[in-house]
């Protein structure tokens, strides 16, 4: 029972202790707003960036883990707040399995590729070319918008690939990127999402570097310079908002000038607001889907598959799943780590662990034996909805406008609402920057 903190008066209240909020409180502190405060549900910060603690390799990162080199903005950070960056880049590309045989993509196939190999390399760049017309500000205003938004990725996929291969690779590729099926999601939403973040193309990757101490630190390293102005346990239940905002928790209501919510929309979407929200923002935030990943680790008393293995980097098309080698360079241990998709949720970890031993033994010849399995399941976390966003077909084109627009004093932050790096830690803290000078705007 927390009294002290009852009915006090910020200017800015942010909602949500994740990179991005975090990312916004931040940018504010930097520019002289101190009279803030973090709310934070969890009893950590860092939503989907946090390490646990291991006793023998010292920590794993449970969420965001590798930063490529054009995002900036969490480089730029980490640079600012001491976190230094090491290699994340797996060996070798990516090897897709698909019934059993397993190969490597070429963007330009020799004349003796297979049709699947030339299907595929065809249809990924005519994905590659719609993408490019995507504006990352306003991508509802893409040339033929409604008519991509009105198709799923999965109906344009099947209408475009001639073997039954190359509709497998391009479904698996983006499933990688979305979490789910391409069946469920908008091809525009798909666009804006591989042309936001440079997916498929070679020369802007999502993985060359880790952060030193995980990606947790940097949430971290900002939580030592505010000090008690970030509250953990501390759930948003009810905004009302007019000339103030006012911010209801169990731990008394918080009075703001401004406020930043910075989480999924669909966990916005559990905060009761009063006045309800324009319709537009209530599509926006009922209708986005999350997508979640069970993310698991198989742990070796040193990297077996060394020298045997074709790649550190597999995909599977028949498991739908992926796995990376993420053992250190000196090789003291052996370690992989995993993505399951949702539907795993439904086996028993017993289940799911044996799915991982064997996935990681066909595509690695990893042992049958690792010396510990552990996973975390996104489904089943209490205050974030899933890993990334998926919007389905129409959502787009109908709400997308409400993405980035306050709603008088609300203003709005987290990774699905970054126009670079959507889904990604970049986008999170992009996108509580991009609030926090929105706020600053209106305060100087
Ligand atoms: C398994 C996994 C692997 C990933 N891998 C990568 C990767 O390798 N590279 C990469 O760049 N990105 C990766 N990501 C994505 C990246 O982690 C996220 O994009 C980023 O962390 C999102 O930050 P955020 O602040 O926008 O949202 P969140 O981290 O979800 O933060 C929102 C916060 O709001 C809090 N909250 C919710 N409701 C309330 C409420 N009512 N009141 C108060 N607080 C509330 C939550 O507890 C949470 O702390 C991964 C994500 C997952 C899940």
């Amino acid at each position: 029972m927390i009294s002290d903190r009852q009915n006090i008066q910020v200017s800015v209240a942010i909602v949500g202790g994740g990179l991005s909020g975090m990312s916004a409180a931040w940018e504010l502190y930097q520019a002289g707003i101190d009279s803030l405060v973090v709310l934070e549900a969890n009893d950590r910060i860092g939503g989907r960036t946090f390490n646990q603690l291991h006793p023998k390799i010292g920590y794993v990162e449970m969420g965001g883990t590798w930063v490529g080199r054009t995002q900036t903005a969490v480089l730029d950070l980490a640079r600012q707040l001491g976190v230094a960056t090491k290699q994340g880049k797996v060996d070798g590309a990516t090897i897709y399995g698909y019934q059993g045989i397993w190969t490597m993509h070429e963007d330009n196939p020799s004349e003796s590729a297979t049709p699947a190999q030339k299907d595929f390399a065809q249809v990924m760049a005519k994905f590659e070319q719609l993408s490019q017309n995507v504006p990352l500000d306003a991508p509802w205003n893409t040339p033929n918008a409604e008519t991509l938004d009105s198709i799923s990725a999965g109906e344009w996929i099947d209408r475009n690939t001639e073997t039954i291969e190359a509709r497998a690779w391009m479904a698996g590729s983006i499933r990688q990127g979305i979490a789910g099926d391409p069946h469920q999601v908008s091809m525009l939403f798909v666009l804006y999402f591989m042309a936001n973040a440079g997916f498929f193309d070679l020369r802007e990757t999502a993985e060359d570097y880790r952060l030193v101490g995980g990606s947790h630190s940097l949430t971290l390293k900002i939580a030592e310079h505010l000090g008690d102005r970030v509250w953990l346990n501390t759930r948003v239940r009810e905004i009302s908002h007019g000339d103030r905002v006012r911010l209801v928790t169990k731990r008394g209501v918080i009075q703001a000038d401004y406020a930043i919510v910075a989480m999924m929309p669909k966990d916005a979407g559990k905060i009761h607001f009063d006045p309800p929200l324009p319709a537009i923002h209530q599509q926006l935030i009922s209708e986005w889907q999350q997508m979640s990943w069970i993310k698991f680790f198989c742990l070796y008393p040193r990297p077996l598959w060394w020298g045997k293995a074709a790649s550190g980097h597999y995909y599977s098309m028949d498991t739908e799943a992926e796995v990376f080698d993420v053992s250190p360079d000196d090789g003291s241990y052996g370690l992989l780590i995993g993505f399951f998709e949702p539907k795993y949720s439904n086996l028993s970890e017993v289940e799911r662990r044996k799915c991982a031993i064997q996935t990681v033994t066909d595509m690695f010849g990893a042992g049958a034996a690792p010396e510990e399995y552990f996973e975390i399941d996104y489904t089943q976390q209490s205050w974030t909805s899933g890993c990334v966003a998926a919007l389905p077909p129409g959502l787009l084109t109908q709400a997308g406008a409400a993405l980035n627009e306050p709603v008088g004093r609300i203003y709005w932050a987290g990774t699905e609402r970054s126009t670079r790096w959507i889904n990604y830690m970049d986008g999170a803290v992009r996108s509580g920057q991009h609030a926090a000078r929105q706020i600053l705007e209106q305060l100087i």
